[in-house]
């Protein structure tokens, strides 16, 4: 590509216009950004000071109070509206991803029909989940108790470059629907995006200062976020996670942290070959590999390893590197030097320490500068660097095991645990299979589409793949705090003057024998 033609991508005005939503007090250095596909600037944001972080907070929780006093099903309302809003700017929001980020189109779309399905979820499902529910109180009869969701107040989010439409707005709606204000800190490399999907946030009736923008340096403006918040939702490496839990753990503010991953695929022996390749290849290569959930391993039966490789080499061969605004490539471009650094790093030590590279490792300056073919590693040690740390590009090894049983030791042998996949042609089985992978979560026969669509099942890693769930119940009720009420019939459970306390007691002992004898008979069961 000779140029990206930013002007025409996101225009001047268009660029003004988002730099004046973000909150910063005065006059400010600048953060510039370029377009990962020639190295063309795109423009520039503040860079903000820990002053301006105070000044969001203060705005989002003042917003907060009056937003949570509205119906829920009003705030439901203004999520479906979001819905709209960016099914409507689709190309321009599309255009403003792929500027920033360099990644194919179709991995853009995904991210955008990501946050539909995001808001269409929990508009329809939050309010279950954050209306007030009876308990079974301590006393039959005699004691009620009911849990209420209320919102914590601000909720701060600190979000990757990689998806960073859906990572910035999907994990923030949920946020919003209970009642929360939010500052969200995009990554330095992708503040546009984040910036006109939050424009789009106003045009669908979110308050203007509920959702507060500080753009800048996660160095300078994390300790002063975390500081004024009430819950933290972080999505990045796990070197920054340990910072950032670091700092909520001073603060005693609750986080949520999505992390890194070395994520295994596992093919059984009876796998359908074929689709196997296509779905692995697909779910290594997403985003040129820069996708948390992506697959980095592939562990296969020996009896099909030979037809496995081949079959894999020819779907990666198959996937065109391409940096072009339409929906032709299939994989896009890193997104910047550091990033093809490492992927060159690791494809160097892999081959020092004997692995064959079977397709890919080469760069593709003739597409653009930091793009990098899709690469498939055989014979890699264990101890390599691509085998242990996470590439984050589009590296993938594959090694032959003798069974299941290797394979699950091995997809286990890492310090990582947020996706993973299981191929067989008995779903059962693989369903035994996936429970023994130490993983947030596993799909099988699929990459990971179809469990990132599953906005009604909890998703995050184990390990060191990071702390809580978003999506399902789990994903909004992080961002309440829960009061419980109870209510007591008759006189208060206390002693009363005159009664031995011995008697007191036993017939305290007495009213919980019968009430787990109770509890454990009752029609109905336990
Ligand atoms: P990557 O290494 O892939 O860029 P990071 O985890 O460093 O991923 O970045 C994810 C987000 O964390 C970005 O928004 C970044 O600005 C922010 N960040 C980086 N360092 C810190 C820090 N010390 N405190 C808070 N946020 C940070």
């Amino acid at each position: 590509m000779d140029t990206v033609d930013a002007e025409r991508r996101l225009p001047e005005r268009t660029r003004e216009r988002l730099r004046n939503r973000v909150t910063s007090t005065g006059e400010r250095d600048e953060l510039e950004v370029t377009a990962p596909y020639t190295g063309e600037r795109v423009g520039a944001v503040p860079l903000c000071t820990a002053e301006d972080v105070q000044t969001a907070i203060e705005r989002a929780r003042a917003a907060g109070a009056a937003w949570a006093e509205r119906p829920v099903e009003q705030r439901a309302a203004i999520l479906q509206s979001v819905a709209d809003e960016m099914l409507d700017d689709r190309a321009g929001l599309l255009d403003t991803v792929q500027l920033e980020t360099g990644k194919a189109r179709f991995d853009a779309l995904e991210e955008l029909l990501d946050v539909v399905l995001n808001a269409d979820y929990y508009a329809r499902k939050g309010s279950d989940y954050l209306a007030a529910d009876e308990r079974t109180g301590g006393l039959p009869l005699v004691t009620t108790a009911t849990e209420y969701h209320d919102p914590v107040g601000v909720v701060g989010l600190i979000e990757p470059w990689n998806y960073p439409l859906t990572l910035a707005i999907s994990d923030m709606l949920p946020a919003l629907l209970a009642g929360n204000g939010v500052v969200l800190k995009p990554a330095e490399a992708t503040p546009f995006t984040a910036l006109r999907a939050v424009e789009l946030l106003d045009r669908a009736g979110v308050p203007t200062d509920l959702v507060q923008v500080v753009t800048g340096r996660g160095e300078t403006l994390g300790e002063p976020l975390v500081e004024g918040i009430d819950h933290l939702t972080f999505t990045g490496s796990t070197a920054t996670g340990r910072i950032v839990a670091g700092l909520a753990g001073q603060q005693l503010v609750d986080a949520s942290l999505e992390l890194g991953g070395k994520n295994p695929a596992v093919v059984l022996e009876d796998a359908d070959i074929a689709d196997a390749a296509r779905g692995i290849a697909r779910g290594a290569f997403a985003n040129a590999g820069q996708l948390c959930i992506s697959f980095e391993r592939v562990f296969v039966d020996q009896r099909i390893y030979d037809d496995f490789r081949d079959a894999l080499v020819r779907a990666t061969e198959r996937l065109d590197v391409g940096a072009s605004f339409d929906f032709e490539p299939d994989v896009g471009s890193l997104i910047a030097q550091h990033q093809l650094e490492t992927v060159q790093a690791h494809v160097a030590d892999a081959r020092e320490r004997g692995a064959t590279v079977e397709t890919g490792g080469q760069r593709r300056e003739d597409v653009g500068p930091l793009c990098y073919e899709p690469t498939v590693l055989t014979g890699l040690p264990a101890d390599a660097d691509a085998a242990r740390e996470e590439t984050f590009g589009p590296v993938l090894s594959v090694t032959p095991v003798a069974g299941s049983e290797e394979a699950i030791a091995r997809a286990n042998d890492t310090d990582y645990g947020l996706h993973a996949s299981v191929w067989t042609a008995d779903t059962e089985r693989g369903r035994g299979v996936a429970r023994q992978i130490e993983a947030g979560s596993v799909s099988i026969n699929d990459g990971y589409l179809g469990m990132w669509a599953s906005t009604d099942a909890p998703m995050g890693g184990v390990g060191d793949s990071g702390i809580g769930r978003r999506h399902g119940r789990q994903g909004i009720e992080k961002y309440t705090e829960t009061q419980t009420v109870t209510t007591q019939r008759g006189p208060p459970l206390a002693p009363v003057d005159g009664v031995p306390k011995r008697w007191i007691g036993r017939a305290a002992q007495a009213g919980v024998e019968v009430l787990r004898w109770w509890r454990r008979h009752r029609p109905g069961g336990p």
